[in-house]
């Protein structure tokens, strides 16, 4: 596919939604493996003969029903809902704005309560119909340690990792009001996708680097895909990273998604510039941590992400080497056109050079997609949005929030 699929950018309807949700110390169970749930059941007194049993009825409430509260656990005795209240929470984050386009693009800004001695931290998750699929963008953390060059979340510090409670529930929440939980229906007011069109993939490509949080992420990202729960199939969620090399390797073994690398360029020298964490794991590194990545085949290849930034990584030079170095590797190349942000100096390549890199690569056997410019309108219809957070100032948000409609996932 060569096209530049240019789409009319959505219209944006502010849609405030109001959920407060009591700050709790109580523990979640959402995040908990079924060993810690277990635990955590008899350390509040579950008969031991009861644990596999009781993990089994909450896992199948809380990811296949979907349920938020546990008084609605019918087969769960009236005692036990009363225990589970007391000492835990399965409550979902609260939703600062919720905004809805017309073709079903949704974003949530959504507010985490503060965890320990923190504050309370803001972060979106965008949901991205399209034919046949539904993809949910999410985020791993709250800014980024990293400092990629031409990536606006590379400008803040980062503030906090996600726990594994809040990753999942970014997947929830968006279920909870797409109505995409069985005998569930979507909450008044919202406007139903098409049908079909539902979550039924996952992008780690959000906010954050999802292999410096390693732990949070691969649990869940093990819950997601849990058969007895939430059911996403492996093949259809996709950890994007900069390049961590020795977590690439952990992905494979542990985690077993499937894997897009931000690889923007295809030189050390301007890599170094561009994704300064290539300095520690240069690209001859990273392509034989990418050829090693567990399953690869034509049906299952590895998306290497490429930033178009003028006149900096776009000659047809670059093309070429861009072939050279995934030589050998079941590949997909995503041409991501730059989505300027304030104060940056890249700019977007010129679309007639995308094209000419995308054919080149095209002809060369590699499916190009570009990426269509939806996110520069959105950056502007954004400014709607409203944040309490001192953190993520409206900018960084905008910026945020382009870069996530940018870049939603692949098959
Ligand atoms: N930290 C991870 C995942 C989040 S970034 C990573 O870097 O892979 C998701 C994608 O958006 C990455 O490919 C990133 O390089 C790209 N990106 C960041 N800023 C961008 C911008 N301003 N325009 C276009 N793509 C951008
Ligand atoms: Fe962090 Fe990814 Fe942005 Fe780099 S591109 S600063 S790793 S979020």
């Amino acid at each position: 596919m060569s096209a530049i699929d240019v789409m009319t950018p959505p219209k944006l309807k502010p849609m405030p939604v109001s959920q407060p949700v009591e700050l709790s110390p109580k523990p979640s169970l959402i995040g908990m493996t079924r060993e810690e749930m277990g635990a955590a059941l008899k350390e509040k007194g579950v008969a031991d003969k009861q644990i596999k049993m009781r993990v089994s009825q909450l896992w199948n409430w809380i990811y296949v029903r979907g349920v938020s509260d546990f008084d609605a656990m019918a087969n769960v005795s009236k005692d036990m809902r009363e225990m589970l209240k007391t000492h835990f929470t399965i409550a979902r984050p609260e939703i600062v704005e919720e905004q809805v386009s017309n073709d079903g693009t949704r974003k949530w800004l959504l507010r985490f309560p503060p965890r320990g001695a923190g504050r309370p931290v803001e972060i979106e998750a965008v949901y991205i119909p399209e034919e046949g699929r539904g993809t949910l963008c999410i985020s791993s953390q709250v800014g980024c340690s990293l400092t990629c060059s031409f990536c606006h979340t590379g400008t803040q510090r980062l503030v906090r990792n996600l726990t594994a409670e809040e990753i999942l529930s970014q997947l929830l929440l968006a279920r909870d009001r797409l109505g995409d939980f069985p005998d569930r229906e979507a909450p008044q007011g919202t406007v139903m996708p098409a049908e079909g069109r539902k979550v039924s993939n996952i992008v780690m490509m959000g906010m954050g680097e999802p292999l410096y949080n390693f732990e949070s992420v691969k649990t869940a990202l093990l819950i997601a895909s849990d058969g007895d729960g939430l059911s996403l199939s492996k093949r259809r969620i996709t950890l994007s990273t900069s390049g961590v090399v020795p977590e690439i390797y952990r992905t494979g073994d542990e985690i077993g998604v499937m894997l897009a690398i931000s690889l923007h360029a295809v030189r050390d020298d301007l890599r170094d510039m561009l994704v300064p964490i290539n300095k520690k794991y240069p690209l001859k590194e990273l392509m034989d941590a990418c050829r090693a990545y567990p399953g690869l085949s034509n049906a299952r290849r590895i998306t290497f992400e490429y930033v178009m930034l003028k006149g900096v990584n776009d000659s047809l030079e670059d093309a070429k080497g861009l072939i050279q170095l995934l030589k050998g590797i079941p590949a997909k190349i995503n041409l991501i056109p730059f989505n300027p942000w304030p104060g940056t100096n890249y700019q977007c390549s010129d679309w007639e050079q995308i094209e000419k890199f995308a054919d080149f690569i095209n002809s060369a056997g590699y499916a190009s997609p570009i990426r269509t410019p939806r996110g520069r309108d959105i950056l502007a219809a954004c400014g709607q949005l409203k944040s309490e957070s001192e953190r993520m100032r409206k900018t960084e948000r905008l910026a945020f929030e382009a870069m996530m409609i940018a870049n939603h996932g692949e098959d």
